[in-house]
C-alpha cells in the first residue's frame, strides 16, 4: 500500500475553504482504505473481455483540493480505462463547440432511472434522455467538431490533457475489444439514426465513443479532473483552463442527476455531490469550490458502480459534511 501526503494540512485546507477538522483528511483516507480494503463484494466487469483482466484487489482513494493539495492512498498510480467517466468531459467539449441551447436540442437532461446501456430514447423530443447514458454519449461524440476523425480524436485528447495535466493515451486492446464486442452500442446508434436523432456518420461517432472510453487514467488523475470542475474549470495543479467556466454548472447538474447509472437518485440523496462512475471501477466526485475526489476499485455492484467506491463516498460525505444540502454542516464551515 502506498500512502502519500503532499500538503501542509490545516493552513492549506483552510485557505481552500474546506470543512472543519481538515488536519485529519489524510488520516480519514487511510482509515477508510483500511476499513474497506477487506471488502470483497461485487464483480469485475466482464462484458468487455479486456476489463475482466483487472485485479479485484486494486483500490485507491485520492483528493485534490482546489488549491492543489493532494491526499492519496492505495494503488493511486495504477492505470485503468476511464470508461463512462469520459462522458462528462466529452459533454463539456460539445457544449463549448455548440453552446448549451443547441446541445439541448440534440440530447436532453432528464434522468432515465435505467441502466447505462438501456435502449431508450425520448421519441417525443427526438433525442436521447441525457449525455451520461450511452445513447446520449454517442450522440455527444457525433457533435465533437473537427475536419476529420483524427482531428476530432486529437481535440478530445487535448481536452483530456488540460483536465489531467499531462498527456494520456488510448489503450488499444480495450478499444479493439469494445469495438468488436460493442453490438449493443451499435444497435443504439442505428436506432438513433432510424429515428433521425443522429447524422449519417454513426461509425465515426461510435469509434470516437469507444476511443474515449479506452483512455488510460489513474486515481490521482480522476481527483485532478474532478478538482478542475470544482475549481470553475481551471486545473488547480497546472492552472490551465480546461473548460469555459460558463459550462461547468451544466456539466455538474447533469452529473448530479444522471451520473451514477440507475443509482443516481439514491446517490444524490445519500452522498449529495455531482459524480460519475465507470464500469472499470472509477468514481469521480466534485465538491464545488473545494475539492475533487477520485476512487478506484474494480469490484462492481449490480448497477455497475464500484462497491468500495460507493461505501467510501457515503462515509466521506457523512464524515466531512460534504452533502450539498447539508446546510448545518456548511453553516459550520463558514462559522470557522
Ligand atoms: N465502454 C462502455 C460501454 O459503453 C462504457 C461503460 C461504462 O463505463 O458505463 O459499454
Amino acid at each position: 500500500m502506498q500512502i502519500m501526503e503532499s500538503s501542509t494540512h490545516r493552513d492549506n485546507l483552510v485557505e481552500a475553504n474546506l470543512p472543519p477538522h481538515p488536519t485529519h483528511l489524510q488520516t480519514v483516507l487511510q482509515e477508510l482504505y483500511q476499513q474497506y480494503q477487506p471488502l470483497r463484494a461485487g464483480k469485475v466487469a466482464s462484458y468487455i473481455p479486456e476489463l475482466s483482466k483487472m485485479n479485484p484487489d486494486w483500490f485507491s482513494i485520492c483528493i485534490t483540493t482546489v488549491d492543489g493539495q493532494r491526499y492519496e492512498v492505495g494503488d493511486f498510480q495504477q492505470l485503468f480505462t476511464i470508461q463512462s467517466i469520459a462522458k462528462v468531459f466529452a459533454y463539456g467539449l460539445a457544449l463549448e463547440d455548440h453552446g448549451s441551447d443547441f446541445v439541448l436540442t440534440k440530447v436532453g437532461v432528464e434522468p432515465t432511472g435505467e441502466a447505462f446501456n438501456a435502449i431508450i430514447l425520448d421519441e417525443k423530443f427526438k433525442r436521447p434522455y441525457n449525455p451520461m447514458v450511452n445513447p446520449g454519449a454517442i450522440s455527444i461524440t457525433s457533435l465533437i467538431k473537427g475536419d476529420d476523425q483524427s482531428e476530432r480524436l486529437q481535440r478530445l485528447l487535448d481536452m483530456f490533457h488540460r483536465y489531467i495535466g499531462h498527456a494520456s493515451f488510448i489503450d488499444v486492446p480495450t478499444y479493439v475489444s469494445e469495438r468488436t464486442t460493442g453490438h449493443r452500442n451499435r444497435a443504439i446508434a442505428h436506432l438513433m439514426l432510424n429515428c433521425g436523432m443522429i447524422d449519417q456518420k454513426i461509425d465515426d461517432a461510435l469509434d470516437l465513443y469507444f476511443q474515449q472510453s479506452s483512455l488510460m487514467v489513474n486515481c490521482r488523475d480522476l481527483a485532478t479532473m474532478a478538482a478542475t470542475l470544482a475549481n470553475k474549470g481551471i486545473n488547480p495543479i497546472t492552472t490551465e483552463r480546461a473548460v469555459e467556466a460558463c459550462y461547468v454548472k451544466d456539466i455538474l447538474s447533469v452529473m448530479y442527476t444522471c451520473g451514477m447509472y440507475n443509482f443516481a437518485g439514491e446517490w444524490a440523496y445519500k452522498v449529495g455531490l455531482p459524480a460519475k462512475s465507470g464500469v472499470s471501477g472509477g468514481i469521480l466526485v466534485v465538491v464545488p469550490n473545494r475539492m475533487g475526489i477520485g476512487i478506484f476499485s474494480p469490484l462492481l455492484d449490480e448497477r455497475g458502480n464500484s462497491v468500495r467506491g460507493v461505501k467510501v463516498c457515503e462515509a466521506l460525505s457523512a464524515q466531512l459534511g460534504l452533502h450539498l444540502f447539508d446546510c448545518a454542516a456548511q453553516a459550520g464551515w463558514s462559522d470557522e
